[in-house]
């Protein structure tokens, strides 16, 4: 095994490991709530988080509780790192049947 597969397995291990990771992409969309006191009612509207995520072909959003929001974050932080890792680890692979080498 190369070094540089070792440092990217070890990695990939490390993350793994570490907490749970999560696919999908973040949006922030801006709502109003419906109180017409509020102040969102001529401004902008409250910005709330969504995860978005594509299933065969078919978007789903879920909306994200705001104490939930720094947790869902990392998740979907390491679900990208973890696939960036796989990603070079399946290159080095990639290069070894291109290279018809073992
Ligand atoms: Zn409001």
């Amino acid at each position: 095994m190369s070094s540089a597969e070792r440092q990217a397995r070890s990695r990939l291990t490390q993350l793994l490991s570490r907490r749970g990771f999560l696919r999908g992409s973040l949006l922030v969309r801006r709502m109003k709530c419906g109180k017409a006191n509020c102040r969102c009612a001529r401004g902008e509207g409250h910005e709330s988080l969504f995860l978005v995520i594509s299933e065969n072909g078919r978007t789903r959003q879920l909306y994200v509780p705001k104490d939930w929001v720094s947790r869902v974050r990392l998740w979907v932080e390491d679900y990208h790192r973890a696939r960036k890792l796989m990603e070079e680890i399946s290159r080095i692979y990639w290069d070894k049947v291109r290279q018809r080498q073992d």
